[in-house]
């Protein structure tokens, strides 16, 4: 091959690239990785998730429910016939959402300083919720930082979680399994939306997500024990 022909190969190599890309990012259903890193953002938000209806219907969320992803935001609806609608509904829904959080979270929050600034808390503090997430911030500004980088301030919200909750966890045995923890190597230390649960090894997580609040209960009544 001459090298004119080469050029004109990678040049239409990489139309055919641009192309199919273009042509992937407007499909529907994204195959493969894309699934993959959708049902990840999905679960980063559905533990902390408040709405226990659906926005659209108002029906309870039952076994048709489906997690919809809408401008990155997890959206819970009663069944796939509700997620367009939803779509089009979504400053709505996601004012509904960010009342919900706020209301929920704003007692148990773990910091007294800015997620971002590190300043302490005044009257003044800004709430910003983050997907599922509520955030105390000092000052606007910090609600800007929050919005640009937002994994690096949630990383830290759920750490101050985990701290707070791990000064008096009340059991030494996985709350899934039983197994002393610290039998299958180290422990993990599993946030389901704000609540700490602490695991003998990954495979538990999955039983968290299906039984949370059952789980929950067990911790609670095991702290209450422990008083
Ligand atoms: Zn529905
Ligand atoms: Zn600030
Ligand atoms: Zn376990």
């Amino acid at each position: 091959m001459n090298q004119r022909r080469l050029v004109c190969v990678a040049l239409f190599s990489a139309l055919a690239f641009f192309l199919l890309s273009a042509f992937a990012s407007v499909q529907d259903k994204p195959a493969g990785e894309d699934a993959k890193v959708q049902a990840a953002k999905i679960l980063a938000q559905k533990g902390a998730y408040p709405l226990k209806r659906c926005p659209v219907s108002g029906e309870a969320l039952g076994a048709k429910a489906v997690d919809a992803l809408i401008d990155e935001r997890l959206v819970r609806v009663c069944c796939s016939d509700c997620v367009e609608p939803a779509r089009k509904d979504k400053e709505k829904i996601f004012k509904a959402i960010d009342e919900a959080v706020i209301a929920q979270q704003k007692d148990g929050y773990p910091l007294d300083t800015c997620v971002i600034s590190g300043e302490k808390l005044g009257d003044d503090a800004v709430a910003v919720v983050q997907g599922t997430y509520l955030l105390r911030v000092c000052c606007k500004d910090c609600v800007a930082a929050v919005r640009k980088a937002p994994e690096e301030a949630l990383k830290k919200l759920h750490e101050a979680y985990i701290a707070k909750q791990k000064a008096d966890y009340p059991l030494e045995t996985c709350i899934v399994t039983d197994e002393a923890l610290g039998s299958m190597g180290d422990p993990l230390d599993y946030l389901w939306g704000t609540r700490l649960y602490r695991l003998c090894c990954g495979g538990c997580r999955k039983a968290v997500q299906k039984n949370s609040d059952e789980l929950w209960a067990k911790l609670v009544a095991a702290r209450a024990a422990k008083k």
